[in-house]
């Protein structure tokens, strides 16, 4: 990773589930509301949708005769080795921003939706638009020098953004484990987190799934290889043989017609 390298930062430690950070994504990025039902839970809604690019996730951990919050911002944790990009078609539909994040320019999606198999975190959408939709990592708003929304409105700074090796340095210094440091060629958003990944919903070792590489490094290299072959063998028998003549067809079959 380039040393210049921005990232995300999310300590769960500093969370009161307050989902400002929630709101203040939506306002921004003029995002609809999800119509959603009460399920007897304070997460809401239950999952990402393409209308909401950051969640907080509510998990309860049982603590001696209680239970405790933990508390997890769910997201795109836009990936160093990222499966969406890796598996996508269409050039520039998905794109890492100068600042290492992956954003999308739903112009040139074509909506094939293989991101949403590529990706270990279950993390892109679609909307009635038929378009990719996730967090973007308020791409427009650092281009012109701001913080990303969901980092500003966020009363307890759990979520921090700046350049990746000085936040890593940072929470090593406080004696916390790093989730992302090193997986998937470093993520560029980072986790500090109180107990094991899958408690909080992460994958412990995630990893591409190894279908893609197969549809992208072999498959899909042997299909073009197959169409330029076929367009090859066209021309050389061009060249070799000329034009093909049509054959006049003397036998009278299917020429006048009968009354
Ligand atoms: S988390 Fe998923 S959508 Fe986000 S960059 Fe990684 S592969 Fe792509
Ligand atoms: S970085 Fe921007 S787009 Fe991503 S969740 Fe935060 S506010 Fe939304
Ligand atoms: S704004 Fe900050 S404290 Fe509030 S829910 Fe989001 S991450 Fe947690």
């Amino acid at each position: 990773m380039a040393e210049s390298k921005m990232a995300f930062l999310i300590d769960t430690s500093r969370c009161i589930g307050c989902r400002s950070c929630q709101v203040a994504c939506k306002q921004w990025n003029k995002l609809d509301a999800d119509k959603t039902v009460n399920q007897g839970t304070y997460e809401n809604p239950r999952d990402l949708t393409s209308n909401l690019y950051n969640r907080i996730r509510f998990i309860e951990k049982a603590d001696g005769d209680s239970f405790k919050w933990l508390f997890m911002n769910d997201r795109c944790v836009h990936c160093g080795d990222a499966g969406c990009m890796k598996v996508c078609p269409s050039p520039g539909a998905l794109y890492r921003t100068k600042e290492g994040f992956v954003a999308y320019d739903k112009e040139k999606c074509i909506s094939c939706k293989y991101c949403v198999a590529a990706c270990p975190f279950e993390v892109p959408r679609y909307g009635t638009d038929e378009k990719v939709s996730k967090c973007h990592l308020c791409f427009d708003r650092i281009g012109a020098g701001m913080f990303p929304a969901c980092a500003k409105a966020c009363p307890t700074q759990t979520l921090q953004y700046g350049p990746r090796n000085g936040l890593i340095a940072k929470a090593k210094a406080a004696k916390k484990t790093v989730y992302g440091e090193a997986a998937l060629s470093g993520l560029g958003v980072l986790y500090l987190l109180d107990d094991k990944p899958e408690v909080y919903g992460l994958p412990a070792d995630p990893s591409i799934p190894t279908a893609i590489f197969l549809w992208k490094d072999v498959l899909k290299p042997l299909g073009l290889l197959g169409f330029w072959g076929s367009i090859l063998g066209v021309l050389t028998h061009y060249v070799t043989f000329g034009p093909r003549k049509l054959e006049e067809d003397n036998s009278g079959k299917g020429g006048d017609a009968h009354g």
